[in-house]
């Protein structure tokens, strides 16, 4: 019995076979996933852990893709995305649980519907607080790890495990939850605030990210910040924005965005990644590290 046959019956929205990539990356560019799920809760999410335990086969969580770079000849295993059915909120006085699912913008204000202040800074971040938790997002002086109180998830061997905060460290992009199971959900420690002012933070650091980021499809930054200086920075100053390979130009609007003009191949922006790391490299000796991560095969 194969995949379809044997774990498709058992999830609602069944197993799809070869799902271009391209269509869940922000990027909008990726070659095809040899099976992609959509677990509908965390029962079905368990059988497939289970599943591709047993079958050898490797696992691979998506969120919404904001921050990956799915190479071109697609990713060998299963894809497991945990989206819509891992889309909830629900707040206790000062705590705000939330599903792994849910996009970092509708958990800002669900916060600031609750009269709760301590999520601002997520408005405009696109990702899922799945993955927000895994890179430690963070806006304008604000990151998620801050606001942790647990975090709920499923384990590589199916188990259902509990993290509190001082089991778990956040740093810059990164944090302690990396390789530890598949977060299903989180429950956040937030204050008590105005309304007025959560709504104009909110609407401030909106306008802020029109005024500064590009419209085209992008992974948000691409490279890492130095301690003392922004990584778009040192691009501009390299004489990279408008720099050009293939579909995918480094962003005159913001240097640190890679942009897909239509057509790009992931090929293209790992080319150009490669040479905004080479320019920088010969003109100021600085090595830029990738903040997005490269996942899949090359064609
Ligand atoms: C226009 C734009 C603006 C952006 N602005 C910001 C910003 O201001 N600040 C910032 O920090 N980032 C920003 N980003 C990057 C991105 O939105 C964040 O890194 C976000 O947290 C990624 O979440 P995701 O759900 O898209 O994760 P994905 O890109 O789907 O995955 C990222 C990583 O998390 C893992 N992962 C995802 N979900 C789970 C889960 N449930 N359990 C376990 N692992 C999981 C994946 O395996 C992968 O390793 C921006 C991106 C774009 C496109």
């Amino acid at each position: 019995m194969n995949i379809n046959q044997e774990l498709g019956p058992r999830l609602k929205y069944g197993v799809k076979t070869g799902e271009p990539m391209s269509d869940h990356t922000s990027w909008m560019v990726g070659g095809p996933a040899d099976y992609y799920i959509c677990p509908a809760d965390t029962n079905e999410l368990i059988e497939s852990v289970h599943y591709s335990f047993s079958h050898g086969l490797s696992l691979y969580i998506l969120g919404n893709g904001t921050n990956l770079l799915v190479l071109d000849g697609g990713i060998r295993g299963l894809v497991v995305n945990i989206g819509a059915p891992f889309n909830y909120t629900a707040c206790d006085n000062t705590l705000l649980t939330a599903g792994a699912g849910t996009p970092m913008p509708a958990l800002a204000k669900s916060a600031k519907d609750g009269g709760l202040t301590g999520l601002e800074f997520a408005i405009g971040i696109p990702g899922s607080l799945g993955g927000a938790l895994i890179m430690n997002a963070g806006a304008f002086g604000g990151y998620i790890g801050a606001r942790v109180h647990t975090v709920t998830l499923v384990d590589y061997s199916g188990r259902v495990n509990t993290l509190f905060r001082d089991e778990l460290s956040f740093g810059y992009r990164n944090s302690s939850l990396a390789g530890k199971g598949i977060i299903i959900e989180a429950c956040l420690a937030l204050e008590h605030g105005n309304p007025e002012q959560i709504a104009g933070a909110m609407e401030k650091y909106s306008a802020e990210r029109s005024r500064r980021h590009p419209n085209q499809p992008s992974a948000g930054s691409v490279f890492r910040n130095l301690p003392d200086k922004p990584a778009g920075k040192i691009i501009e100053e390299a004489g990279a924005k408008g720099m050009r390979i293939g579909g995918a130009e480094v962003s005159e609007k913001h240097a640190n965005f890679i942009v897909n003009t239509g057509g790009a191949s992931a090929a293209d922006i790992l080319a150009l990644i490669k040479a905004v790391q080479q320019l920088v490299k010969a003109k100021f000796g600085i090595e830029l590290h990738p903040e997005v991560r490269v996942i899949g095969e090359e064609t």
